[in-house]
């Protein structure tokens, strides 16, 4: 039997913001390029879906016209914990935006902009020797030059993300529900994004497109066993734990018959290349590096990834030299989002956090501006 094959040299492994965005941006240097996504619709991710400035100007350098999607205005966080709550100005403007719309209008354009799309292929396996070689569901082998592999959370036999997850974060369970509020809730939410803090983890809530809620929460595996592995009893754990959610949950509808969940979300992982690495295996988004979820940032710093690549690819660079320049590029916010991320999970410091932000609220700004990809790095 003979084995069908992918003719294809340069080619990108996952259509989320970072395989879309490389791809995007290869094309539009006059590059041939394949992507293969393995889900034929557009689906659901989890996520907050708060969408900071850079990244949005890295949307808009790529021709993606987002602010023609409809998201939801956001110029202000608020923190909470219990019925005590402090806010502040965001130092720029963010949207609320679904990764359902965002995620699908990007990989139309990639495609419309002339990229080789093929979705409903999973690609099972990589092996990377002296060449790269996939296997790919329903097409057959492929042996690509480069190879830009995007699958983001989702770990590609044969070239698995290397790292031990850290104590405080390796328990964790992620959640998104979507909710239609009442109209004093929407109001309580207009223009801001609120960060809700629980004993064992914390949850953002946002307005998106079309008048939806998002509550996108991270709590602790032991929290969720208390609650007997329930969705429905997890809520009202915290519900009573917050007063501020459980008033704007009140008349809530939810809007997805069920939760999207991860666990064990890498937390702080950049990935360190090798002198043993294939020459043409790129990793972008979060196959190359995971932000804590509460700085709202991993969407950027995929785009930048992408953007740094794209760079690297039509400057003849390596990926080990486009993976060091990446590591520095995002090191210090992804050290400085881990330190923030230990100081609010433990009580103790939660509460000087909180008095401090009470009494100086620019210090949330500074908080929020430490925690983004640095201007001076960004690829214009
Ligand atoms: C709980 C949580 C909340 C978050 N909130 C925010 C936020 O509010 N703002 C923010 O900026 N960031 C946030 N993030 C981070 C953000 O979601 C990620 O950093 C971002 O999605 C990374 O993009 P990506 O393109 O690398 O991966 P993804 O968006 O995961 O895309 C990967 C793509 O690859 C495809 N794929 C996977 N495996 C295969 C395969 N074998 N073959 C073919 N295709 C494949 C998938 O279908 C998918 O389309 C959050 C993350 C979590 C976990």
């Amino acid at each position: 039997m003979t084995t069908a094959f992918l003719r294809a040299e340069t080619l990108v492994a996952g259509g989320g913001l970072a395989g879309a965005a490389a791809a995007l941006g290869l094309v539009q240097a006059g590059r041939e390029v394949t992507l293969i996504e393995r889900e034929t619709q557009p689906c659901h991710k989890i996520c907050g879906e708060f969408l900071s400035a850079e990244a949005q100007d890295y949307l808009s350098q790529l021709g993606l016209d987002v602010a023609a999607l409809g998201g939801a205005p956001i110029s202000r966080l608020r923190m909470i914990r219990g019925s005590e709550s402090v806010s502040a100005d965001l130092p720029f403007p963010a949207i609320g935006l679904s990764r359902f719309k965002l995620d699908e209008a990007l990989l139309r354009h990639a495609e419309i902009s002339g990229v080789n799309l093929i979705r409903g292929h999973p690609i099972r396996k990589i092996s990377v020797n002296d060449k790269i070689l996939l296997d790919i569901e329903g097409i057959g082998a492929a042996e690509p030059k480069l190879l830009m592999l995007a699958t983001g959370k989702h770990e590609l036999r044969g070239a698995k993300r290397e790292f031990t997850p850290k104590k405080n974060s390796k328990n964790l369970i992620g959640f998104k529900m979507y909710f239609q509020l009442t109209p004093a809730a929407r109001a309580s939410l207009e223009q801001t994004i609120e960060l809700i803090f629980f004993p064992g983890g914390y949850a953002g809530f946002q307005m998106i497109e079309d008048n939806k809620a998002n509550l996108c929460l991270l709590i602790d595996r032991d929290r969720y066993r208390h609650c007997g592995n329930s969705w429905e009893m997890l809520l009202t754990d915290l519900k009573a734990a917050s007063p501020i959610l459980a008033g704007q949950l009140t008349g809530a509808e939810p809007l997805l018959d069920q939760p999207l969940t991860i666990y064990q979300v890498p937390y702080g992982f950049i990935h360190q290349p090798s002198e043993t690495d294939p020459p043409g295996l790129f990793r972008l988004g979060d196959q190359a590096c995971v932000i804590q979820s509460f700085t709202g940032d991993g969407m950027s710093i995929a785009l930048h990834s992408a953007a740094l690549a794209v760079r690297a690819v039509l400057h003849d660079q390596t990926s080990n030299t486009f993976q060091r320049q990446l590591a520095i590029d995002v090191r210090a916010q992804i050290k400085r989002a881990d330190t923030l991320y230990a100081l609010l999970n433990s009580p103790a410091a939660q509460t000087a956090v909180f008095e401090i932000a009470k009494l100086w609220p620019g210090s949330l700004k500074i908080a929020a501006q430490l925690t983004r990809v640095p201007s001076k790095v960004r690829i214009r």
